[in-house]
């Protein structure tokens, strides 16, 4: 599939629009049209029904250690800046950029990447940013112009080695920039930090500024203790959430895949560390199951585990579920969802401060002056597990935990196991990136024939009953003879359950190609065989089956279908 298509159609028909546009955009910011907005809220609601609202809280999931329960919060986008300092992100979360003092672009460090060309004896690394299928033609263009050859001189450039990233190269007088004519113009790597400041309140100091969220995540890790006492949840358990995101990518590419505003769907799971391996494969293969649910094909579709090298300092183990987006050279996944062993890193950051990323992950960082450099919140964010310590105690000889953990002192974790940081396991998936893969992969085209008989190239859009923006269109034949009348109070007895759509204009052949285009899964055409015998004929988008069904039938039976 070509993304222009794709890309085409979602203006097209309302799906996705470039953010203020009329104004000539904003780079890595999109609007969703009338369509889009249906595919995403259906998307964010079938996964919170899938992980939240759904979930059996009482039986033993497959592949999992023991039953759960799974609950959700709504936090804001802008918190206590204290957050990302224990967080990380106001220390950690940087990309390299460097700038180019010649084209004024800046780039992202480690996505620069180029070739050595040698001609007219002189050996230089030509550069270039854009997406890889490209990059040949582009360094074979620049080179020619730099060494002022024509295009017939091609084959007197000698091109030595693939491509390599920038990073690699430590000889910065003999590049050539992405955008450059001349050589060496790069600005030599700084650190840029992807939060988005803001400041709140009148006054607009540095002590008021604060960050929009770059993650959902934190709201539920500072929230943990709130939910442990308004509710009745027992260790294990998860927190879900889904909302908006920023961050100021250097580099937004690829369509919504990058963008600087995005939205999330992260669920925090909180287990004892005993289990915690256990729950991070069970998370692993639930969430990629999701995707093929809702119709991601397999062989699109891949989980890529985390070399140990790749692992932050506090993951036992980190999972990408990845899809082959159709703008990625061949072979190449992107990332839709990362699962992440996460240890007690979160909450022990927040109950003590930052925590220090080289050497033992329970310590707390010091600043110069021997206090911890990013304070902690303070407050106890340890679980009791008061069920067990009621079960064991008379057992063990105690009559109070007090007690037991007097008696337990010198040991490193005096409490545990009745009391103890819980370990996440972070299902973490993009809203917008599980949109533009559902998009990806609906994209089709087929050949039908027409009424008269000749084929003709359909565009459909195969979205999964729940996904579709519009679950079922109803027609009448023809605009007379008595039949609007029916179907439009079909259309109104259905409409008030699901998205459908009403539409009387034209032959019905292209009111079903324009349904097909936008992915309507069930057509409902009222006929003059309707008026005798109160059935209605249902046309299926994907094997363009059609069928009768008794017009009063018509809710439970899409219903059944969509599912
Ligand atoms: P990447 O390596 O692609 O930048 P990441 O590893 O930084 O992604 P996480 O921090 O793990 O991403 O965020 C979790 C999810 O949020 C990602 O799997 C992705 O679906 C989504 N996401 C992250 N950054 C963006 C973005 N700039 N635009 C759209 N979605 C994003």
């Amino acid at each position: 599939m070509e993304m222009d298509k794709l890309v085409a159609l979602c203006k097209r028909r309302g799906f996705l629009f470039q953010s203020s546009e009329i104004y000539g955009g904003l780079n890595g910011f999109w609007d969703y049209g009338p369509l889009g907005v249906e595919l995403k809220r259906n998307v964010k609601e079938a996964w919170w029904r899938d992980m939240v609202t759904g979930h059996d809280d009482l039986s033993v999931p497959e592949g999992g250690p023991s039953s759960f329960e799974m609950t959700g919060l709504d936090c804001t986008i802008i918190m206590h800046p204290q957050v990302w300092k224990c967080s990380g992100h106001y220390d950690l979360f940087h990309d390299f950029m460097v700038d180019c003092r010649e084209s004024k672009r800046r780039y992202r460090f480690d996505q620069i990447r180029g070739r050595w060309a040698e001609a007219k004896g002189q050996r230089i690394f030509v550069t270039t940013a854009v997406a890889a299928a490209e990059e040949q033609a582009d360094v074979e263009r620049r080179a020619l112009k730099y060494f002022n050859l024509r295009s017939k001189d091609a084959d007197s450039i000698h091109w030595d080695g693939d491509f390599r990233p920038l990073p690699e190269i430590d000889e910065p007088s003999q590049v050539l920039a992405p955008d450059a004519r001349a050589l060496d113009t790069l600005t030599a790597p700084r650190e840029f930090n992807l939060m988005f400041k803001t400041t709140v309140g009148a006054l607009g100091g540095e002590e008021d500024a604060a960050f929009l969220r770059p993650e959902t995540a934190q709201g539920i890790f500072v929230n943990f203790k709130n939910v442990l006492d308004s509710t009745r949840v027992k260790i294990p358990f998860g927190i879900a959430q889904s909302g908006k995101s920023f961050r100021n990518e250097i580099t937004p590419r690829n369509f919504t895949f990058r963008s600087r505003e995005f939205e999330q769907m992260e669920i925090e799971f909180f287990c004892h560390p005993d289990t915690s391996h256990q729950w991070y494969q069970y998370w692993r293969d639930r969430r990629l199951q999701w995707y093929t649910a809702l119709g991601l094909s397999d062989e699109r579709l891949q989980l890529r585990e985390h070399d140990a090298d790749e692992l932050s300092h506090y993951s036992t183990g980190t999972a990408d579920i990845e899809y082959a987006f159709p703008f990625l050279p061949t072979g190449e996944f992107g990332e839709l969802e990362g699962i992440a062993h996460r240890g007690d890193f979160d909450l022990r950051s927040h109950m003590e401060g930052k925590l220090d990323e080289n050497t033992n992950p329970l310590q707390v960082a010091l600043g110069p002056d021997g206090k911890p450099k990013w304070r902690g919140s303070g407050k106890d964010l340890t679980y009791f597990d008061d069920e067990a310590w009621e079960r064991e105690k008379s057992e063990l000889g105690f009559k109070s935990f007090k007690e037991y953990v007097k008696q337990r002192q010198s040991e490193p974790q005096p409490g545990a196991p009745f009391q103890y940081v819980p370990h996440v396991i972070e299902p973490s998936a993009g809203a917008d990136r599980a949109t533009l893969a559902f998009l990806c992969e609906a994209y089709t085209e087929d050949e039908v024939p027409d009424e008269k008989g000749k084929l003709q190239t359909r565009t459909v859009m195969r979205f999964h009953p729940r996904l579709a923006p519009i679950k079922c269109a109803v027609f009448p034949l023809v605009r007379k003879d008595g039949l609007p009348e029916v179907a439009r109070d079909l259309y109104r007895t259905l409409k008030a359950q699901m998205a459908v759509f009403y539409d009387e204009k034209g032959a019905v052949g292209r009111r079903y190609r324009r349904q097909d285009e936008i992915g309507t899964p069930y057509c409902l055409t009222v006929d003059g065989q309707t008026l005798e015998d109160q059935t209605v004929t249902l046309r299926d988008r994907d094997s363009l089956e059609q069928c009768r069904i008794p017009l009063d039938n018509c809710l439970a039976e899409l219903q059944q279908r969509i599912g």
